[in-house]
């Protein structure tokens, strides 16, 4: 009989209850008991919840109080030397310490680097290996998940992150190939293996979503190698779980490896069943994802349902096709979604339901095979719905021609003619748009939104916290400023509410790293706008200063990539369709006067597929959206992209390609690592490399930026560099964003005199 499971549940509750207990204990507001109540409660709900979902069993240690790399660090006492002291004497103290940083009278340490989980917006933080690298086991975390489970009655399978996907994430500090640390890891894998089979665990749940990846022969012979290795240990059955797209030429690879379980993300590549089933041996089980965990629609249960009849006997649990973590929790939460899109949408829970009832309908229960059926109507009607379309829209994408892809001139003669419209100074210093949003600007929001506070009220609030900004920015001396973007929740949904063919959710909150969560904005029918969405503050603000203010949007990849989209048409055709809207905001922008406009892709590169394969295609459309989005400009215009926690060695090509007059990037976190790829392709327009950290509290000094910035200029010509932080200020606090961007004007000025 099949069974009902799932790989992962969001753990920051559906009314983001961690956030509420980490940022609270963060603040010293509260006690780290209080936060392991917290925690442990919420484990409890999200078990009994996706019990009550119709779920047969369940995974433990998918929780986690901010990564899960983050956790398998600490599990396998991969600390580095660094934070080991403060770890050793303060173990929650130190955990967060390498998630965050950690700045006191007494201590001043990084946190650890952080990326994009595979092609996902959930940031992990990235395992950084010792020279000499040792491991060992701390295995309470997992251990004591367990037996919280068990002490609920319920018989729960640990998830772990696999030795090869995990070292594979990681970096060697010197240097070197994390996969040959294998071998000092598989014995500590062992031992937990062993410890958790004593603890009582029938299954474990070892996840290498790096199998869907492009391996080469060293990945391969580290799979062959570990999972022949732990096989050797007295360990529970093992279900080796793969998702985030087929696993293409690595399926012989994964059918051989000694598991007793194998699960498939069939909704990214439902045609690997069939090459699957012919490989495995017959008694390996199947794990089928049929249900689809990055996006909210409800699934297609009649091509589920074939796909489990297709797999027959071998398969033993319906399952979404990865971890929920990537979905909200419970659509029961929302109660105002517009017309009919809620029948249209599935939450954590929800796709639990569904799958609970394709169980029941393949065990031949006839209530649930007429729910199947109504579920079927319900998504033909969505695919067929008039909401869906905008002829208009249509029209005007097959109006589009090459030219409004270019801009008019090369950016030699175009940055000419901005120098002299902007008259910056060398190294010009800007920020990257967000400024603090404080619990005033928070609060006044929420007022506006309760109805409390009239949109008079709420715009003079605004008004006068831009002008307030604004007076900072010319205080602390920065030269091309931002009106601070304190009209905007969030950089993605600020824009969809602006335009047609978005929904909005109230409860449909996301994990993006630690306590910070994102609600995509639901991508549902055709893009069009209505009316210009950011011209009027834009305009305010350069009516407030003398010095240029920069526009600030959001690209058409990134506002793609951070939405859930819909699933009827490719994406790149969504992407184009919000490239136009875009495409008109930025030349009011142009029309209004606004001499610098910013549009910010910072989900250019995690929109890449995870297949090599299939880049030049994705880069192609990107690309071609960016473009449309801005060439429509005079040649005076300047146009600045942003992009954080990105790798860009394999893309720079595409990214010189998009031909912005100025990019700022993440790179302070890498020590200016990330520029490499910059400087090896010659990369022609401006740069500012990040040189501030925001994702930490932690205040730079102006000699530490000085000392990345002269690296830069190592390898960028001098008028080439721009002087910024990383990424946006809207996390951060007043008093740690004056001190820092201070710091950072000095350094930049110390430069000027210097050269
Ligand atoms: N302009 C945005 C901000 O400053 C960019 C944020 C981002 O790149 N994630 O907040
Ligand atoms: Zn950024």
């Amino acid at each position: 009989m099949i069974s009902v499971t799932h790989l992962g549940f969001p753990r920051i509750g559906a009314r983001r209850e961690l956030k509420q207990a980490l940022e609270s204990f963060w603040k010293g507001e509260s006690a780290a008991d209080a936060l392991y109540a917290a925690a442990a409660a919420l484990r409890e709900r999200h078990w009994r919840l996706a019990g009550a979902a119709g779920a047969d069993s369940v995974p433990c240690n998918d929780f986690s109080l901010y990564d899960q790399a983050l956790d398998t660090a600490v599990l396998f006492d991969a600390i580095p030397a660094s934070h080991r002291e403060l770890y050793e004497h303060d173990p929650l103290a130190g955990y967060f310490a390498l998630a965050r940083g950690v700045q006191d009278g007494r201590r001043d340490l990084h946190a650890l680097e952080m990326t994009k989980w595979f092609d996902t917006n959930y940031h992990y933080l990235v395992p950084q290996f010792e020279p000499g690298q040792r491991f060992a086991l701390r295995a309470d975390k997992p251990l004591a998940e367990l037996a919280q489970a068990q002490a609920l009655g319920l018989q729960a399978r640990p998830v772990l992150l696999g030795p090869v996907t995990w070292l594979k994430l990681g970096k060697r500090r010197d240097g070197g190939d994390p996969r040959e640390l294998l071998e000092a890891l598989l014995p500590a894998y062992a031992q937990l293996l062993e410890r958790l089979k004593a603890a009582g665990a029938q299954w474990v749940q070892i996840d290498e979503p790096a199998l869907v990846l492009d391996l080469d022969d060293a990945d391969r012979a580290a799979y062959r190698r570990a999972y022949a290795a732990l096989a050797e240990a007295d360990a529970p059955q093992r279900l080796l779980a793969t998702y985030f797209g087929g696993l293409g030429d690595n399926a012989a690879l994964a059918a051989q490896l000694p598991v007793q379980g194998l699960h498939l993300d069939l909704v990214r590549a439902p045609q690997q069943l069939e090459s699957l089933l012919a490989l495995l041996p017959a008694e390996r089980a199947l794990s089928l994802g049929v249900v689809d965990g990055r996006n909210i629609w409800r699934a297609d249960l009649d091509a589920a349902l074939s796909l489990a009849r297709r797999a027959g006997e071998r398969a033993r649990w319906l399952a979404p096709s990865c971890s929920l973590l990537h979905v909200p929790t419970d659509l029961e939460l929302e109660r105002k979604l517009p017309g009919p899109l809620r029948q249209w949408m599935a939450y954590a829970k929800q796709k639990i339901e569904e799958l609970r009832l394709l169980a029941d309908a393949l065990a031949g229960d006839e209530r649930a095979a007429r729910e199947l059926a109504a579920a079927a109507s319900a998504r033909a009607a969505r695919l067929a719905s008039p909401l869906l379309r905008h002829p208009q829209v249509r029209k005007r994408l097959a109006d589009v021609r090459p030219e409004m892809g270019r801009r008019a001139s090369p950016y030699p003669r175009r940055i000419a003619l901005q120098q002299k419209r902007l008259g910056l100074p060398p190294f010009p210093t800007t920020t990257i748009g967000s400024f603090p949003q404080t619990a005033q600007v928070r609060r006044a929001r929420a007022e506006h939104k309760a109805g409390r506070l009239d949109d008079a009220g709420y715009r003079r609030f605004l008004e006068q916290e831009t002008r307030d900004c604004l007076k900072e920015q010319e205080a602390l001396g920065l030269d091309l400023l931002v009106h601070g973007e304190f009209e905007r929740n969030d950089m993605v949904e600020y824009f969809g509410e602006r335009l047609d063919g978005f929904a909005f959710t109230a409860h449909g909150w996301v994990q993006s790293y630690g306590s910070r969560c994102v609600k995509p904005p639901v991508l549902y029918g055709d893009v069009a706008r209505p009316k210009p969405m950011t011209v009027r503050w834009t305009r305010y603000a350069q009516t407030q200063t003398e010095r240029p203010v920069k526009g600030m949007l959001t690209g058409p990849v990134t506002i793609l990539q951070w939405s859930f989209v819909r699933d009827d048409q490719p994406r790149a055709d969504s992407c184009r369709q919000i490239a136009l809207a875009l495409r008109e905001e930025v030349q009011d922008l142009d029309a209004a006067g606004i001499a610098a406009i910013q549009i910010d892709e910072p989900a250019l590169r995690e929109g890449l597929p995870l297949r090599r394969a299939d880049w030049p295609a994705y880069l192609a459309w990107a690309g071609d959206c960016f473009r449309l989005a801005a060439s429509g400009v005079s040649d005076a215009t300047q146009i600045h992209t942003h992009m954080c926690y990105a790798e860009f060695n394999d893309i720079i090509e595409a990214v010189a390609a998009l031909d912005a007059d100025v990019i700022s990037i993440e790179t302070s976190r890498s020590r200016m690592e990330l520029l490499d790829a910059f400087a090896r392709y010659r990369y022609p327009n401006g740069i500012g490399p990040g040189v501030y950290d925001i994702h930490s509290p932690r205040v730079p000094s102006e000699a530490e930026m000085r000392a990345l910035l002269d690296k830069a200029l190592q390898v960028l010509a001098p008028e080439q560099l721009w002087v910024n932080p990383d990424c946006g200020l809207k996390t951060r606090g007043w008093p740690e964003v004056r001190a820092a961007l201070q710091a950072m004007v000095q350094a930049a000025r110390g430069l000027r005199e210097s050269v």
